[in-house]
C-alpha cells in the first residue's frame, strides 16, 4: 500500500527527516517536503550578512540542489493550517492528505509584550530581515555622513540590539567590525566617536550557558571594543527612534534590533495538547504528538518530554529531524520507536574578527585559536562544497579588499528617506 509521508518545513529539522526518510521507506512510498522558502538558510552566518562580509546567497542552498538525485518531492508553498482530524494539510495553493506529518515549522520572534516593540524593532530572524537590516545600517552611515548636527548624527549612529544571547552579542560584534574596518575609512564625515553600539540585556547576564570564565573573557572583549553591555536592562517600550529600560531610562536611537527572544511558529502553538512557555509543542520521548501518534513534531517546534530544556539551535533540530525520520519508518512497520535524548554539545560564539569563545564540554578556549575553530566548523556545517568556496572567497578576499557595502534596495521603513521622497513627488506634481 502506498504511504504518503509530508514533512512541513525545509530548515535544519525537516531537511534532515526527508532525507533520512528517503533512505528508509520503501520505494513506493511517497515523501513529500514541503516548504515556505525554495532554499535552506545557514542561519549562524546570518550577523555576517548584516555587516556586509559575506554575500547573503553564499548562506543559502536550494533545496533542489540539496536533493539532487533523491526521490523525495519538494513543494515550495505555505502551509496555512492543519486539520490533524482529516490528516491533512491546507496550503495556501490547495491541500494534501498524509498518512504520517513530521512538522518542522520552526520559530518566529517573541516580543513579550512589550508596547511598540513588534512596529518598532528591526526583527532578526530570515535571509531578509538580515538584508534589510543590512541596507538600514548604510543608510543609516550615508545620512550620518553629511549631517554636520553632532547630536543628530549620533543618534543615526547608535544601534541598540536588543538580546544579550548568542544572536545578539554576535551581531553586535560583527557591527563594531563594519565601523572600524570599513565606515572608519569610507564615510569621511564620520568619526570613530560618534558611532555607539549597545547591547540590552534583561537578566543579569549575557551568554547563557557559557561559562562564567569565558563569560569574562567574552565581556572583557566587548568592552575593548567599547559595545555598551546593560544587563538587567529589561525593554519595557520601544517608539519609533527610543527604547524604554526598567520602565524609566529612555535610549534615543534609530535602530533598535529585536534579538530577545524566539516563539514557536503560530501552527505548532496552535496544535491542541500541552506546549512548553515558548509555544513549543509538548510531544513524547519518541517526539510523537499526543493523541496523534501519526504525527512527529522536530526542532524548534517540539519541546520533548525527556529533553524539555533542549534549546532552540541548529544541532538540536537536526538530531530531532535523523530520529523523526526512523521512528516514521519503524512508525509504519509496527516496531517500538527510538526515544530522542538530549545531547548539549557546546557553545561557539564569534566575537568579531580575530576572537570567539569555544565551549566544548571540558574544552573552554577563547581567542584568535577559537576564532579559526569557529571558522572552521562554520565552513564544515554549510551545505555544499559551491557554498562552502564561496563563503571562505567573502572571508579571504575582505582581508585584502574594502567589503561590499551598496545599498541593494531602496531603503524602507527610513523616516529621512520617506520624507524626502514625498517632497520628491510633490514638486514634480507641481510642475
Ligand atoms: C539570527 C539567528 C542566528 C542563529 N545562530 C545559530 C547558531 O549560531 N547556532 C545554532 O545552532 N543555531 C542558531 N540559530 C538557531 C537555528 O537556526 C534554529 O534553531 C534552527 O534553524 C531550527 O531548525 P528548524 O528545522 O526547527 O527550523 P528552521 O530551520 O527555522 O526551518 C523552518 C522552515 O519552515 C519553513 N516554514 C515556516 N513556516 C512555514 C509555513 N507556514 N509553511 C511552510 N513552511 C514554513 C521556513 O521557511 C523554514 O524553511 C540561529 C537562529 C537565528 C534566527
Amino acid at each position: 500500500m502506498r504511504r504518503r509521508v509530508v514533512v512541513l518545513g525545509g530548515g535544519f529539522g525537516g531537511l534532515q527527516a526527508a532525507v533520512g526518510l528517503e533512505r528508509r521507506l520503501w520505494r513506493e512510498d511517497e515523501i513529500l517536503l514541503v516548504s515556505e522558502q525554495n532554499f535552506l538558510l545557514f542561519t549562524p552566518l546570518l550577523p555576517q550578512i548584516v555587516s556586509s562580509k559575506i554575500n547573503p546567497r553564499h548562506i543559502v542552498q536550494t533545496i533542489r540542489d540539496i536533493r539532487g538525485k533523491r526521490r523525495f518531492a519538494f513543494r515550495r508553498d505555505t502551509a496555512v493550517s492543519i486539520d490533524l482530524a482529516a490528516r491533512r494539510v491546507i496550503l495556501t495553493s490547495g491541500v494534501i492528505d498524509y498518512d504520517v506529518l513530521v512538522i518542522a515549522l520552526g520559530s518566529r520572534s517573541e516580543y513579550f509584550g512589550v508596547s511598540g516593540a513588534r512596529e518598532n524593532t528591526w526583527d532578526f530572524k530570515t535571509l531578509e530581515d538580515a538584508v534589510a537590516l543590512r541596507d538600514h545600517v548604510l543608510d543609516m552611515c550615508e545620512h550620518a555622513d553629511h549631517t554636520t548636527e553632532e547630536a543628530t548624527r549620533r543618534e543615526l549612529l547608535r544601534f541598540a540590539v536588543v538580546g544579550g544571547g548568542y544572536t545578539g552579542v554576535e551581531l553586535v560584534t560583527e557591527l563594531s567590525d563594519f565601523f572600524s574596518q570599513y565606515v572608519a575609512r569610507k564615510y569621511r564625515g564620520i568619526r570613530p566617536g560618534d558611532v555607539q553600539l549597545i547591547v540590552l540585556e534583561a537578566t543579569p547576564e549575557i551568554l547563557r550557558g557559557i561559562s562564567p570564565r569565558l563569560k569574562t573573557h567574552a565581556l572583557s572583549r566587548l568592552n575593548e571594543r567599547g559595545i555598551e553591555v546593560h544587563t538587567s536592562a529589561k525593554v519595557t517600550r520601544c517608539g519609533e527612534d527610543y527604547v524604554e529600560i526598567n520602565g524609566g531610562q529612555i535610549i534615543r536611537s534609530a535602530t533598535i534590533v529585536w534579538a530577545a527572544g524566539v516563539r514557536a511558529n503560530a501552527l505548532v502553538e496552535a496544535l491542541p495538547g500541552p506546549h512548553d512557555r515558548v509555544g513549543r509543542a509538548v510531544v513524547n520521548s519518541a517526539l510523537q504528538l499526543d493523541g496523534y501518534p501519526e504525527v512527529f513534531v522536530t526542532g524548534d517546534s517540539a519541546a520533548a518530554a525527556t529533553a524539555p530544556e533542549a534549546p532552540l539551535v541548529a544541532p538540536v533540530a537536526i538530531a530531532q529531524g535523523g530520529i523523526a525520520a526512523r521512528n516514521v519508518a519503524l512508525f509504519l512497520r509496527g516496531e517500538p520507536l527510538e526515544s530522542y535524548a538530549y545531547k548539549n554539545r557546546g557553545m561557539l560564539v564569534s566575537l568579531g574578527m580575530d576572537y570567539a569563545v569555544v565551549s566544548l564540554g571540558r574544552l573552554q578556549f577563547s581567542g584568535y585559536f577559537a576564532w579559526l575553530f569557529w571558522n572552521a566548523a562554520h565552513l564544515y556545517k554549510l551545505v555544499g562544497l559551491k557554498k562552502q568556496l564561496q563563503v571562505a572567497m567573502d572571508w579571504m578576499l575582505g582581508t585584502v579588499f574594502p567589503r561590499d557595502a551598496s545599498i541593494l534596495r531602496r531603503p524602507t521603513q527610513c523616516k529621512i528617506c520617506e520624507g524626502a521622497v514625498g517632497r520628491g513627488f510633490r514638486a514634480r506634481a507641481g510642475k
